[in-house]
């Protein structure tokens, strides 16, 4: 049911923690599964130096997050916005049908967190326009 990669993220997920004085910081939760991801940011002219995840969730969620961080460290804001569920589950060699929208909390926890970072520091990040980190997180 779940690949070797994913098994292999839930037994050893990369970048677990806080970040204590993090530019970026998202939270958002599914009711599906109960699934809770917060996503930390430590962002130096523009690039996501440091990223970490707390997750509260099943095993795709804990999976699904901490492949995100791994995508998303070292790049900058801009292809950070670009990473999609769809890239997610790729890199994690496939999620089961009943388990995408997992994939697509880590998506939204990664916006939120650089929507969090372009709020503070009044920037405008191209394909956040339309963000809203309030929105019910919904299957693409
Ligand atoms: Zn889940």
């Amino acid at each position: 049911m779940y690949t070797e990669k994913v098994m292999e993220h839930f037994r050893n997920p990369r970048n677990v923690g806080e970040i204590k004085d993090a530019d970026g910081i998202g939270m958002v939760g599914n009711a599906k599964c109960g699934d809770i991801m917060k996503i930390y940011m430590k962002i130096n002219n523009g690039i996501i130096d440091d990223v970490k995840f707390q997750t509260f969730g099943c095993g795709s969620a804990i999976a699904s997050s901490s492949m995100a961080t791994e995508l998303i460290k070292g790049k900058s804001v801009d292809e950070a916005v670009e990473l999609t569920n769809k890239a997610v589950v790729e890199a994690l060699g496939g999620l089961p049908k009943v388990k995408v929208h997992c994939s697509v909390l880590a998506e939204q926890a990664v916006k939120s967190a650089l929507y969090d970072y372009a709020q503070k520091n009044n920037l405008v990040v191209k394909g956040l326009e339309d963000f809203n980190p309030d929105e019910d997180v919904h299957e693409h």
